[in-house]
């Protein structure tokens, strides 16, 4: 059912539900972007709907409330281990289309790879999400090629109609309140993009002998391997180990996964001093592989959501969404066009 509330029923609404939940959402840190007295929008909990960013697209994606950058799992002492306490309350998180999209991804590496992932179950269990409508694409956008411009799996939608904010509910628990603060009722459809203005094309015959390719020479030099790309990225899910000590007999401390990288040194370092990606454009190749075929072949759909946060947020100007592009181009490179 579609409801129409103003700023003061919004507010309600999020009172409400801070006695279960804590509500996360894009909200802007000034002075916090990477250059100086440039702002950051990245996600963090919010007390009313005037924090929530709705017109830029968030330099980083939601996945840190389900997998934090740094998370303890458990810790122990020289003859006790204690897991760490999952939060008291559950979560909300507000979250674009392709975002959305980005937690099936999420959901299929942490649920539905073999054993589901315990610190990631505990968490997704009892977080509900509410979709923000997109009335315009973004710089860097290609959500529409990747499929990921439209969702219907959310739990409450938000669109911004003027001074009212237009929501479509599908949480039971939540209509009774909705019909005591809303203004109006109307059927809600949430906004969507239906173009963007960068495009990608995925060519059909993309295959391993891309590796080939002199295509990620280019990359060997031009990538810094800082690993922005990953850390910004919905899909992105490798993370490592770290154990903290308290005290200097190693008996007593935490152990913590941190997330990882494949485009930064020592990612695929292995005993003995190998190193099975030493060159950048080698790491580049096997990122864009990974999101746009070798996933694919497992899960029938692509891991990139087109997001273009990785285009973002380089410092180099690397153009995923470029080299998605050259890829047919690659392909005729390494098959001499069969
Ligand atoms: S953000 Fe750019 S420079 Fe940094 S690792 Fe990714 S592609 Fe390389
Ligand atoms: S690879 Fe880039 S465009 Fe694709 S989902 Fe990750 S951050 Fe977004």
């Amino acid at each position: 059912m579609g409801y129409l509330l103003n700023k003061e029923g919004m507010n309600q609404l999020l009172a409400s539900l801070r006695d279960e939940y804590v509500v996360y959402a894009p909200k802007c840190f000034v002075g916090g972007g990477r250059f100086s007295e440039t702002d950051c929008i990245r996600y963090g909990e919010i007390q009313s709907i005037e924090e929530v960013v709705f017109d830029k697209k968030s330099d980083y994606s939601f996945k840190e409330v389900l997998t934090p950058i740094s998370q303890t799992l458990f810790y122990f002492t020289e003859d006790s281990v204690k897991e760490a306490d999952a939060p008291k309350k559950g979560a909300i998180v507000f979250l674009r289309s392709c975002d959305l999209h980005g937690l099936r991804r999420l959901d299929d590496m942490y649920l539905r790879n073999g054993q589901p992932d315990y610190y990631y179950k505990r968490l997704r269990d009892r977080v509900h999400f509410v979709l923000m409508g997109c009335d315009h694409s973004f710089k860097n956008c290609f959500c529409v090629d990747m499929g990921t411009n439209i969702s219907d799996n959310y739990d409450l939608s938000v669109d911004v109609q003027g001074d009212l904010y237009a929501l479509d509910n599908k949480w039971d628990q939540l209509e009774t309140l909705l019909e005591d603060l809303a203004v109006a009722t109307q059927e809600i459809v949430p906004a969507h993009v239906k173009d963007n203005e960068v495009h990608v094309h995925i060519p059909e015959n993309l295959d391993e002998r891309i590796a080939k390719s002199s295509l990620w020479r280019e990359y060997d030099s031009r990538c810094i391997n800082c690993g922005r790309c990953n850390f910004v990225c919905p899909t992105c899910t490798c993370w490592s180990m770290q154990d903290l000590f308290y005290s200097e007999n190693g008996k007593a401390g935490e152990r913590r996964r941190v997330l990882a990288s494949c485009m930064v040194d020592g990612f695929t370092d292995v005993a003995g001093g190998g190193s099975y990606r030493k060159k950048n454009g080698d790491r580049m190749r096997f990122k864009v592989m990974h999101k746009v075929y070798d996933y694919k072949k497992r899960e029938d759909y692509h891991m990139c959501v087109g997001c273009g946060r990785c285009d973002d947020i380089c410092p180099e100007y690397i153009s995923f969404s470029n080299i998605i592009n050259k890829l047919e181009d690659g392909m005729k490179e390494v098959t001499g066009n069969d």
